[in-house]
């Protein structure tokens, strides 16, 4: 079958290799350059199972609120006349009781784990070197309530089959020798042993080539205009550049799907949430993070990438505003210099913003829509690179019209 996927980040690729490999011919269309070149381009890199909580929970209205007044705080909910964005807030606050945020939770971890067992087989298939660490995760807390309160939750996790371990500042100091002089700012940490960290960026780019050889069209700038459709069908997708045809229809625009859905009477309720992260060149590789990580005091992440070090922070509802300036990135360059002081060169920094393209309850939508050849697979928010060769394989499975491994229920369209 002649498939067209829209989108070439790693959502878009993923789904593009795994309907190659299953003999179709797919052709994957996008307005960049290169594959990956947005939301892929420079995430946290964290292959995360140990951070799936969804947003949605008890504490996020309140925690919104308070960002309202609060210029420090890493979410900034702003009062803007978007009603896209009062829409997906309403239904945001309709998933923040507990019993919605564990249930919301739970679907993306089983998606998650899923998806990493599925990266590890594409990892042996293609031998992609994308700067991959398997030595697992560490949440950091220093409030020792927010400990306390983070150990709490891990046992939801721990009860439906993720490893976690709460452990003391001297044992995180052993497992990750770099945070050894920051040791007494911390109470403890979270390990999370299967977790993993990796580019994103490398990882789209090396199986956009391994797809390119299994003939997959890499039709790059090109701009999707609209999609034609005769009401029950998509019939063709209108680019700056022609006119492409496929047999079916894979949505994977990222932040950018609900603009195309909405022209063809198509709701979906994914929200872009802004995120800011550096690069910065790893000048002591003996002071660089061996294991990645997240400081859940100020929910600054980082990574090592081969020689950079990542750092990614914020939740910015600034709609689809990508733009930055240096002094959005000056908290989480003062929390990296507290932990890894002279890991990187500070004054070398590459910094980036970019789109997270987030569900009101958390899980992706994925799969069919009222349009029978049109397939979804967006809305993967703060977790896109930990789930993309989950959701892929499931879009691959449906499509190819085989049952996907896990359940679906919770993940399609039809939830809301
Ligand atoms: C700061 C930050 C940190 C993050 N950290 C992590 C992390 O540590 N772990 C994790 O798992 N996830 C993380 N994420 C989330 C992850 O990066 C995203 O969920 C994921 O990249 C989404 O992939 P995508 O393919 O859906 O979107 P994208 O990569 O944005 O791909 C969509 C593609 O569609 C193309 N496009 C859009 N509109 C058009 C059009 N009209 N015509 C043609 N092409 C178009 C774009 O060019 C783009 O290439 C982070 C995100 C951010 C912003």
């Amino acid at each position: 079958m002649r498939i067209v996927i829209l989108g070439g980040g790693v959502m878009g690729i993923t789904t593009a290799y795994y309907l190659a490999a299953d003999g179709h011919e797919a052709v994957v269309i996008d307005r960049q350059a290169q594959a990956g070149l947005e939301a892929s381009y420079a995430n946290a890199g964290l292959i995360a199972p140990g951070h799936v909580y969804a947003w949605a929970s008890p504490r996020a209205p309140f925690i919104l609120l308070q960002s309202l007044w609060r210029d420090d705080s890493a979410l900034k909910f702003r009062l803007k006349a978007d009603p896209h964005m009062w829409a997906w807030a309403l239904r945001f606050l309709a998933n923040c009781t507990a019993e919605r945020n564990r249930a919301n939770t739970l679907r993306k971890l089983s998606l998650c784990l899923y998806s990493q067992n599925e990266l590890a087989v594409l990892r042996r298939e293609t031998n992609i070197d994308y700067d991959g660490t398997e030595a697992g995760l560490l949440y950091l807390y220093r409030d020792p309530a927010h400990f306390e309160l983070g150990k709490a939750n891990m046992r939801l996790l721990q009860d439906h089959g993720l490893s976690l371990h709460a452990v003391d500042a001297d044992r995180v100091a052993e497992l990750e020798p770099a945070l050894a002089s920051a040791k007494q700012k911390l109470t403890g940490a979270i390990y999370a042993p299967g977790d993993e960290s990796g580019d994103c960026l490398k990882f789209t780019q090396g199986l956009a080539a391994a797809a390119a050889r299994l003939g997959v069209e890499l039709r790059m700038d090109h701009v999707v205009r609209r999609l034609e459709h005769d009401g029950a069908r998509i019939l063709g997708v209108d680019t700056d550049k022609g006119r492409v045809e496929g047999e079916a229809y894979v949505l994977a625009l990222g932040s950018f799907s609900p603009i195309l859905a909405r022209q063809i009477g198509l709701s979906l309720p994914v929200y872009p949430v802004k995120g800011y992260s550096i690069t910065l060149p790893i000048i002591e590789p003996k002071e660089a993070p061996r294991i990645g990580g997240v400081d859940e005091d100020h929910l600054v992440a980082y990574a090592t990438l081969g020689d950079r070090l990542r750092l990614t922070a914020t939740a910015d509802f600034a709609g689809y505003d990508t733009s930055f300036a240096a002094g959005d990135f000056a908290g989480m360059v003062r929390i990296s210099r507290e932990l890894f002081p002279h890991a990187a060169a500070y004054d070398e920094p590459d910094y980036w913003a970019c789109l997270r393209p987030m569900t009101p309850d958390g899980p992706p939508i994925l799969g069919r829509c009222k349009f029978t050849n049109l397939y979804l697979n967006t809305g993967q928010g703060h977790m896109g690179w930990t789930m993309a060769a989950g959701c892929a394989r499931i879009l691959a499975d449906l499509i190819g019209r085989r049952t996907p491994a896990i359940d679906i229920a919770g993940l399609t369209l039809d939830r809301y």
